[in-house]
């Protein structure tokens, strides 16, 4: 069950705003999570399986301050997390892990946890991205597919089991009583815009209370789809699939920065309205075709795993800060100002 705005309000209320500490699990965007929060004096937990610990070590700067070593990461310690002074940065990760029981835990967490239920539900998704204006793409019934569809698996697992099908023959050969999503196959560029929105700024590209910033785009290696030319030339054919490897830096025509910008509006707008907004980073998973139209099918709602690309700042931050800007760090930059200026509610819950 969602824990209430008030619980987490009185917990905060009983942190000392010198002394907090960004904690994660060890996993997804961790490394830069940790190594932001270093970089603006604010200490760090890793909440961890005693395996995982070596890897963390091997990248002193990235590795938390301390370890909470865990059995089952699935089971975050909320109440050792809120007795350590601890706001806990929800990442793709933590996210599956903890499934449902994030809505649930008690400790204060970036962002609005009810962004996260949005996300978490397809169809809550669409609405989300549909009273925002954006274009998304046609989602079908298994009997009327009659063009190249993509079918999705229930729940965020980076495009594993996902499969092409243009026929209802096809669809029952592979997906007969599994709970799947049939998607309008896009076809364009795909460009994964990241975006930071602080209630707490006043100045620069305003939203709402505040202001909407882009750190960056990434592009991902999905395997096998994104070396098809490859496997085309080695005389090979494949059933195309899109499990994410990697990501890698994407900068954008710069006249596209409109529709970039005004996306991010709009989705930060329509959150506001629909369930009380979403501080902190996000992210929009798009394709943009042949007539530079952006289609949006899928919105994470906090930060993605694009943004590894560049700890040391992107193509974009570097017009907005004087020092090297990743989303680890922006989002413990966040954290001090606000707790500086005593509105940590503004960005936590
Ligand atoms: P994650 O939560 O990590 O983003 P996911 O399991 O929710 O992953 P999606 O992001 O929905 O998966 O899709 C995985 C990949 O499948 C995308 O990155 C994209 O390459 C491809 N894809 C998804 N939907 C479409 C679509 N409608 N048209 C074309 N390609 C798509």
């Amino acid at each position: 069950m969602l824990v209430s705005r008030e619980t987490i309000r009185q917990i905060l209320s009983s942190y000392e705003p010198r002394k907090i500490k960004i904690a994660t699990i060890c996993s997804h965007t961790a490394l830069q999570i940790f190594h932001g929060a270093r970089q603006e004096g604010i200490k760090t937990v890793g909440i961890c399986t005693e395996d995982r610990r070596r890897i963390y070590e091997a990248f002193p700067l990235g590795c938390p301050d301390e370890f909470l070593v865990v059995d089952d990461p699935s089971k975050i310690p909320a109440g050792e997390l809120a007795d350590m002074n601890a706001i806990l940065v929800p990442h793709g990760s933590l996210v599956e892990y903890a499934g449902s029981r994030l809505a649930s835990l008690r400790v204060p967490m970036l962002g609005n946890r009810e962004s996260l239920q949005w996300e978490a539900d397809r169809g809550k998704m669409f609405e989300w991205l549909k009273a925002a204006g954006i274009q998304v793409p046609a989602t079908l019934e298994p009997d009327k597919i009659d063009r190249p569809c993509v079918v999705k698996l229930a729940g965020a697992k980076g495009g594993r089991g996902y499969r092409v099908v243009s026929t209802p023959e096809e669809f029952y050969e592979h997906f007969e009583g599994m709970n799947v999503t049939v998607q309008e196959y896009l076809i364009g560029v795909r460009a994964y815009p990241h975006y930071f929105y602080s209630p707490i700024h006043k100045d620069g590209f305003r939203v709402a209370e505040g202001r909407l910033e882009l750190i960056g785009i990434d592009r991902r290696f999905e395997s096998n789809i994104d070396e098809a030319y490859r496997t085309q030339m080695a005389g090979l054919s494949f059933t195309p699939s899109f499990t994410v490897v990697g990501n890698e830096l994407l900068v954008m025509r710069e006249s596209l920065l409109s529709d970039i910008m005004d996306m991010g509006k709009a989705v930060v707008e329509a959150a506001e309205r629909l369930f009380g907004g979403i501080p902190g980073p996000f992210c929009l998973e798009t394709v943009v075709d042949e007539n530079l139209q952006f289609y949006a099918f899928e919105i994470s709602a906090r930060i993605v795993a694009g943004t590894n690309i560049y700890p040391q700042g992107s193509p974009y931050t570097i017009y907005q800060w004087k020092e090297p800007m990743s989303m680890g760090r922006r989002i413990a930059r966040e954290v001090k100002l606000a707790a500086k200026a005593g509105k940590l509610p503004k960005i936590i819950y």
